[in-house]
């Protein structure tokens, strides 16, 4: 029964899409973003997978540490950089590089006992409001890491883009130029890039991109899928269906019959439910493929199990495959029928899933 509900990753198709990265920036260095557990995919398998990667992007400390100790001899960020002195010192015993972008971070670093020099990427905000200096201060947090004995000297100077999955949106433009102004005259690597801005934005590729949702082979755009820009799906979602049963009409499926049989029905139930991260806000109508060809979801989600209408597809038998995204039907759509991003579903597969890693 193990292995009823399973995602199956295409190891080859992560190779496929670092591969149309390079394309897109043949002279930027690739920092591979694989935090969130690389976006749901399995952290250890997707760095090991990309040997040629610059480096790779984890939000946090512990992901970092847990990439380092699987093996990993590459470059890795912490994007949210480090809150305390102890955490610091991880850096140090992990070899890890840090996001600086508080002032409080500054005076972690100057009262830090120094072993070892930090690498540092120093992050302005240029519109974002998330993480990162102001214009304002950013010149002095420059140079107060440039006088602290325990950063190195080689600084890498990163924004990020709010908007730049909005073709043409003149913040992008805004934020780019922002960014240009004030690092023009700091000496430093910089970094710009992310999946949106890598496919449609060239002028915001510079020394190193910042690849994510591209990587995994699917689009940042709305009303595009990953095979438009030449990506191919990493993740496949499937499951079984474990029963089938006739409805007459007026009968009403799922936790409050919303959905009821107009006619004598013919009715699949799928073992998966938002316990295995299917989102239980898809609504009736949304697809999953059996037997090649699409069937509608009807009522609502459950936690273990979701009920199809089969009346389209007769030869439907229990203990036939189901997709629910993947390979001919796109998580792009199932994400915009359910009213979220792509982003969310392969975030959000649960650890009751089968992961099985596809050479
Ligand atoms: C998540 C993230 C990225 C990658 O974004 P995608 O849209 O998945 O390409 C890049 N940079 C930063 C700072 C991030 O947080």
């Amino acid at each position: 029964m193990s292995n009823v509900t399973y995602a199956e990753l295409d190891l080859t198709a992560l190779q496929h899409n670092f591969s149309v990265v390079r394309n897109y920036a043949p002279n930027a260095k690739i920092m591979a973003v694989i935090k969130a557990n690389a976006y749901g995919h399995g952290l250890c398998e997707f760095a090991n997978a990309l040997p040629n990667a610059d480096g790779f992007a984890v939000a946090r400390l512990n992901e970092a540490i847990l990439l380092r100790k699987s093996g990993c001899k590459q470059r890795i960020l912490v994007l949210a950089g480090f809150m305390s002195v102890v955490e610091l010192e991880n850096f140090f015993t992990y070899k890890l590089e840090a996001v600086v972008h508080t002032p409080e971070q500054i005076t972690i670093l100057q009262q830090a006992s120094i072993r070892q020099t930090l690498t540092v990427w120093l992050k302005l905000d240029t519109g974002m409001h998330r993480l990162g200096f102001s214009a304002i201060d950013f010149l002095s947090a420059y140079q107060s890491l440039q006088q602290c004995p325990a950063v190195n000297s080689a600084m890498h100077l990163m924004t990020h883009l709010a908007n730049a999955d909005v073709k043409l949106d003149p913040t992008t433009l805004a934020q780019i130029n922002l960014f240009n102004n004030i690092t023009e005259a700091l000496v430093g690597e910089c970094s710009i890039a992310n999946s949106a801005a890598i496919l449609s934005v060239p002028t915001a590729i510079s020394d190193w991109v910042r690849p994510g949702l591209m990587l995994y082979g699917i689009s940042p755009f709305a009303e595009k899928v990953g095979a438009d820009f030449g990506l191919k799906p990493v993740m496949s979602l499937y499951s079984k269906l474990i029963a089938i049963k006739a409805l007459n009409a007026g009968d009403a499926v799922g936790y409050n019959g919303t959905w009821i049989a107009g006619k004598p029905t013919k009715l699949g139930i799928v073992a998966i439910g938002y316990g295995d991260g299917y989102p239980r806000h898809a609504p009736t109508g949304t697809p999953v493929l059996i037997r090649g060809q699409r069937v509608p979801i009807v009522g609502r989600i459950s936690m273990d199990t979701l009920a199809v209408n089969l009346n389209d597809n007769i030869l439907a038998k229990v203990g036939d495959q189901v997709t629910l995204w993947g390979h001919a039907l796109p998580v792009e759509e199932i994400a915009t029928i359910s009213n979220t991003i792509p982003y969310t579903l392969v975030c959000g597969v649960t650890s009751r899933v089968n992961f099985n890693y596809l050479q």
